[in-house]
């Protein structure tokens, strides 16, 4: 799984309990809300079954003072009716009131000639007049639509005083109910029937409800909340249902589901918006983290990948201060290291191949030579001097093969730390005639002018002679191949402090500043010097650029080096381009006590390049 994906499920899982937390308080505050919303509403069904109870009751009354009559004055038929007669005629709704004895006989009634109480009502009535208690039954014989509260209440004794009011009484009581918008109130008889619908027409009047399976939810309570589609007029309603005492009418008072929770869900959803909005963002904001932590990485793994190609010059970003772009720049360090590195490989890649083909033109030069001049000393009748003159050419080349392959030798010595040199005195007068001496012919040949001036005078030295020969004899060698043909070749020497200075001074090519701190690296063989380079002495030389293209395999001054260091010495040069060169040797004089430590000061001028 990759960086951004791990960060994003890191996100994932702290977004996920948050938002599943939230959406629980979202469901426990509209729980809550719809409970109070319920509540309320069951109060208010509450209140109206109240306002019906009570109207009732003020209906019972003056049935109650009938009932409270004497017996004797409630035998007496036309005393009563009197009685009846004055009640009624003050009670618009009232359509006719009577007193029954214990077996149902009507002992008074106004007005005459009113029809029976249906049987099953005048029953119900008297049943529960033997039991002390009023009650109230619908009348439903009047016809579809029609109906009359018939009230009762007991007369001591038996019986009980009826009357029967038209169902238009009760627009009154319940019209005069304060409710919420758009509700509807319903009142529904024992059996479950509707006789008043607050909006609807009248035609609903009569529907029965017993049906209906949510009713049940008052049967063994005062009030209850259902939630029902209306069969009337399809709207889906909350119901707060009301028991009316123990009459078993029940007051339903309703309000569409849709404006009863409107303003509890605008406010869920506001909440749920805010929830969103919220976890939207802290989404974002992670996406933004989690692709600040991952590009970096990527980028670095880009560059990771391109460097591992072999693009050497791939880098990490480094922007800011972070740990990532500090792990960038430490990948661009190791890089950079690496860079170096691989130019250095490549540099001496070259040099071996540039080393493996100049050994073997240095090998099979001299060997071609040779060879060319043996099968001309083999030809009969050969003058004497030119026998001798191509024996002696042959010896030369010879010891310049013995000289390179020891010097191939020294090499793998130094290289294996096994290069011994031996300190003894040296007469530096002597090694310099010598070296001069051996190396008169090579000038010769380059018509260049080789001496010694003034005549050394100066303590031996502590050296090995056979080495500090070898140094020496480069040192010119060089100053032969690199001034052109008729050039100037000066060697000197002085006491100075603890050391003696073997200088040789030449008027060639001289060297550029940029190669003075390789100079006396190994292979470092100099360029070519430029086309207007000039003689020591200012006179431009058409030579000059062939003798630039001399052979060597660039291992001389490296060894020479390294010898003198053995030797407690060291090398100095000083030069400049046209003008030529001085190579210094710089080496500790011999005493009694043997070597001594050269001091730092000498008294060679220019750069000095080796040894310190
Ligand atoms: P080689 O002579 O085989 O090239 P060296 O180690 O002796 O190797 O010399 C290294 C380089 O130093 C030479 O290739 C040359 O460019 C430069 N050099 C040495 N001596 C002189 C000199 N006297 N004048 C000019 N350049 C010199």
């Amino acid at each position: 799984m990759s960086i951004r994906g791990r960060l994003l499920a890191l996100a994932i899982g702290g977004v996920l309990p948050l938002l599943i937390v939230g959406l629980t308080v979202l469901w426990v505050v509209w729980s809550e809300k719809q409970n109070q919303l319920n509540e309320a509403l069951e109060q208010q069904a509450e209140l109206a079954a109240v306002v019906f109870d009570r109207w009732l009751d003020a209906q019972y009354q003056p049935l109650r003072t009938i009932a409270s009559y004497p017996p004797s004055h409630l035998s007496d038929s036309s005393a009563l009716e009197g009685n009846l007669k004055a009640v009624l005629i003050h009670r618009t709704h009232w359509i006719d009131l009577r007193v029954l004895d214990a077996s149902g006989r009507v002992v008074a009634i106004d007005p005459a000639g009113a029809e029976n109480l249906p049987s099953g009502v005048a029953e119900k009535l008297l049943g529960e007049a033997r039991r002390g208690v009023p009650d109230v039954e619908t009348d439903w014989t009047r016809g579809e639509g029609r109906y009359l509260l018939a009230v009762a209440v007991p007369v001591e004794g038996g019986g009980a005083v009826v009357a029967r009011i038209d169902g238009a009484a009760l627009n009154e009581p319940l019209q005069g109910i304060t409710l919420p918008e758009r509700a509807l109130v319903t009142l529904l008889d024992q059996h479950r029937r509707i006789i008043y619908l607050s909006l609807t027409a009248e035609s609903a009047l009569g529907l029965d409800l017993s049906g209906v399976d949510q009713l049940s939810a008052i049967n063994d309570r005062n009030t209850a909340v259902i939630i029902k589609r209306s069969s009337l007029d399809g709207v889906e309603r909350v119901y707060g249902l009301g028991r009316v005492g123990k009459t078993g009418y029940v007051v339903m008072v309703g309000v569409p589901s849709a404006i009863l929770y409107a303003f509890a869900w605008r406010q869920l959803m506001g909440y749920a918006v805010v929830g969103l909005i919220v976890v939207f963002c802290t989404m974002t904001g992670a996406l933004l983290i989690a692709r600040s932590i991952a590009r970096p990485v990527r980028l670095l793994n880009f560059a990771a990948e391109e460097f591992g190609g072999g693009n050497f010059s791939a880098r990490a970003p480094t922007e800011g201060q972070d740990e990532m772009s500090r792990l960038g720049m430490n990948f661009n360090a190791i890089a950079e290291r690496l860079q170096k590195r691989e130019a250095r490989f490549a540099e001496l890649d070259r040099l071996k191949s540039e080393f493996v083909s100049t050994v073997s033109h240095e090998l099979r030069t001299p060997l071609t030579t040779i060879k060319a001049l043996t099968r001309l000393l083999m030809r009969e009748g050969l003058e004497e001097t030119k026998r001798r003159e191509y024996i002696e050419t042959i010896s030369v080349e010879c010891d310049r093969q013995i000289d390179f392959v020891l010097n191939l030798l020294d090499l793998s010595r130094i290289e294996g730390g096994v290069l011994r040199v031996t300190h003894e005195p040296v007469d530096v007068d002597e090694v310099i005639s010598s070296v001069v001496k051996s190396e008169a012919r090579s000038a010769e040949k380059r018509r260049h002018e080789l001496r010694v001036e003034p005549k050394p005078e100066v303590p031996p030295v502590c050296a090995d002679p056979k080495e500090l020969r070898r140094v020496l004899s480069n040192i010119i060698e060089n100053a032969i191949k690199y001034t052109p043909d008729g050039g100037r070749i000066i060697l000197s020497a002085c006491e100075e402090d603890t050391q003696v200075l073997i200088s040789v001074t030449d008027n060639g090519r001289g060297i550029p500043p940029e190669d003075m701190p390789i100079l006396f690296d190994k292979f470092h063989r100099g360029r070519p010097a430029p086309q207007s380079a000039a003689m020591g002495d200012g006179t431009s030389n058409a030579e000059f650029l062939e003798d630039a293209d001399v052979s060597g395999v660039g291992l001389g001054l490296y060894l020479g080096r390294n010898v003198m260091e053995q030797m407690g010495g060291r090398i100095s040069v000083e030069s400049e381009v046209g003008r030529g060169s001085t190579f210094t040797l710089h080496l500790p004089l011999w005493s009694d006590r043997g070597c001594n430590k050269p001091s730092s000061e000498d008294c060679a001028h220019g750069q000095t390049v080796a040894g310190r």
